[in-house]
């Protein structure tokens, strides 16, 4: 009798059609993106590098790798790309230093990762993978992240490899303007975080967030980015998110882990809870920013109240859909 409840257990469990994988990423949010302020040839630029960025991702699902593994895959192309606030390309603190955060969390058992304020390690986001994996903590910072990252042999770099004119201008358009947020193209320079949500083809959530921050803020600054709960969370009974904005108001509302907490205790779906705490909650508080969102089902939300966001997703099976404007 045991053996034949244990044969139909089996069967049922390669029976079943594994869990059709969805892959989501973002690339900043800003009230600069609009198509006015993209000629043809900077949109298809975007456009490539977050389509080969998803298929980084696709390369690790397809044959049945982790929700985690992927997330990393996905960020590392962002990260190498100058195009983005995150590794190289990283924006400028007042004093023109790049100092990068990062972190990553696993849905499956709530594991997660972070780095804050280094400013050698190439990819962040392997940093915070390996605290996360092999070591006690759950983030570290500065000259510890960096010692840290050393020993587990992650690749460093010096400093000048961060720095791009790009950001470098960005910076100087902004000590200009001294806080006076006009030039909507500055205002965006100030963002320009990288992300990633994955469900994995055994129904594994995870979620992972990269970025230099914003440009001319003080150094030793920490945003939302690293902090587990305000621009990071991922927990498979709910959703996995990863959040790009205004830092401050993402830690002060706690952005990510509130639509997650939404879900699971009114019951209500992820796109609803994300349009809630994007559109109402931040809306009222004058955050600018956005999220991405993958639910248990591979239902996905792409929601910010900003002009435009970078932005794709893939589910198996299906067309990448890279978009970068609002409506
Ligand atoms: N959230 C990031 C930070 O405040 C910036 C961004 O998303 O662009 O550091």
């Amino acid at each position: 009798m045991r053996n034949i409840f244990l044969l139909l257990f089996s069967l049922s469990v390669l029976l079943l059609p594994a869990q059709q994988y969805t892959i989501v990423l973002h690339g900043g949010a800003g009230n600069g993106l609009t198509r006015e302020n993209f000629n043809d040839e900077k949109v298809a630029k975007y456009e490539r590098k977050m389509a080969e960025a998803l298929k980084a991702g696709q390369a690790i699902l397809d044959t049945g790798g982790e929700a985690t593994a992927a997330v990393i895959a996905v960020i590392k192309v962002l990260e190498d790309s100058p195009l983005f606030n995150a590794g190289k390309g990283a924006v400028f603190t007042y004093e023109g230093t790049n100092e990068m955060d990062a972190s990553i969390m696993n849905g499956k058992d709530l594991n997660a990762g972070a780095v804050a304020g280094v400013t050698t390690v190439k990819n962040p986001i392997t940093a915070a993978n390996a605290v996360m994996n092999n070591s006690p903590h759950v983030m570290l910072s500065g000259k510890g992240a960096e010692q840290f990252s050393a020993d587990q042999k992650l690749r460093l770099e010096k400093p000048e490899y961060f720095q791009t004119e790009e950001k470098k201008k960005s910076l100087e358009r902004s000590k200009k303007s001294q806080g006076a947020l006009s030039d909507s193209l500055w205002e965006d320079t100030k963002m320009g975080t990288v992300g990633c949500v994955v469900l994995d083809k055994q129904g594994n959530l995870a979620a992972g967030t990269s970025t230099g921050g914003m440009t001319g803020k003080r150094y030793g600054r920490i945003g939302d980015s690293p902090i587990i709960g305000a621009g990071t969370y991922a927990n498979n009974a709910t959703c996995a998110i990863s959040c790009t904005g205004h830092g401050e108001y993402f830690i002060r509302y706690n952005v990510a882990a509130d639509v997650s907490a939404r879900m699971a205790y009114s019951g209500v779906s992820l796109q609803e809870a994300a349009q809630t705490v994007i559109q109402q909650v931040l809306r009222e508080a004058k955050g600018d920013g956005g999220l991405i969102g993958v639910d248990k089902d591979g239902n996905i939300t792409m929601e910010f109240n900003t002009k435009g966001m970078f932005r794709a997703h893939v589910k198996e099976g299906e067309e990448a859909v890279v978009e970068m404007f609002g409506e």
